[in-house]
């Protein structure tokens, strides 16, 4: 008898481990180093060193595929906790982890391009991976010592706003927002020229738009040039009508980012990329609001 409760309280055991491992595995962030592993491993056991690119892209394949069937499996008792590729774990708050920050979160609003709030901006929030937000606190920093804060329009941007650019963009009779982002050009040039495109880094979570707010003035600078206009007065470059004052307030931005570990966009001043971004093909889909 006691033999069988003994027997009964391992089951129990393993039962729960079992439970816990899957958990664990259902992320496929964590799943992909422990598949890799194995494969360097299953490798050296043939002698061979190293694996191939091909094979990572295949590990990376699998990793995907399983976390999403335990996430289904998982969904089957219970309400699934998110989406696939949903993993918001890494992602700080930025109104949170950089306070000097200003945030003016476009897309939340009407007043974007498109003239509506855009899907999956749930709330006024600013997300970004941990590497990229510690990057960025130490620009605001640095940028605080030279009389400015700064003041963020959007971080991390879902697929399914990046989907709703490009069904605006499709539909060339809904021009809405024209006058004010982009009264010189035709509309039914946004993909060729490129301003609208159907994957975004902001999706990957270590990109951000931004500008500078002078303390002094207590106001946002003049760039000669605003936010997410279409047009080549946006290149961080451009001196045909800016002024030397609005170029300097640019390169200010610019050299504080790069020194802090962005790298630039050549048609946008306000947009920057961590280069060592943490998750350089992952195309997250969770929605922009805070999690606890
Ligand atoms: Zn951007």
């Amino acid at each position: 008898m006691k033999q069988k409760r003994t027997s009964r309280r391992i089951l129990w055991i393993l039962l729960a481990v079992l439970v816990l491992l899957l958990c664990w595995a259902s992320n496929e962030q964590r799943l992909r180093p422990a598949y890799l592993g194995i494969a360097r491993f299953e490798n050296k056991i043939k002698g061979i060193d190293g694996i191939s690119a091909a094979s990572v892209a295949e590990v990376k394949g699998d990793a995907r595929r399983h976390s999403r069937a335990i996430r289904t499996v998982f969904g089957l008792f219970g309400k699934a906790k998110e989406a696939p590729e949903a993993n918001y774990d890494d992602f700080v708050d930025l109104a949170e982890f950089i306070p000097d920050a200003i945030l003016e979160i476009r897309y939340h609003t009407s007043y974007n391009f498109v003239g509506v709030p855009i899907d999956g901006y749930e709330q006024p929030t600013a997300l970004l991976t941990r590497e990229a937000a510690e990057a960025l606190l130490a620009v605001s920093d640095d940028l605080k010592e030279q009389g400015y804060r700064i003041k963020i329009f959007d971080a991390y941007r879902p697929q399914c706003a990046v989907d709703h650019f490009v069904r605006w963009a499709a539909d060339v009779s809904d021009t809405l927002m024209k006058p004010y982002f982009y009264p010189d050009l035709d509309k039914s040039v946004l993909f060729e020229q490129e301003y609208i495109m159907e994957k975004s880094g902001h999706t990957r979570g270590s990109t951000v738009d931004l500008t500078l707010f002078d303390m002094a003035t207590e106001r946002e600078v003049d760039m000669g040039g605003t936010f997410d206009w279409f047009g080549e007065e946006s290149h961080p470059d451009y001196t045909a009508t800016i002024t030397p004052e609005q170029f300097a307030l640019r390169m200010l931005l610019r050299d504080a980012m790069v020194r802090h570990g962005f790298k630039t966009l050549d048609s946008e001043w306000w947009h920057f990329t961590l280069k060592d971004e943490p998750y350089p093909d992952t195309y997250f889909t969770f929605p922009v609001r805070q999690y606890e």
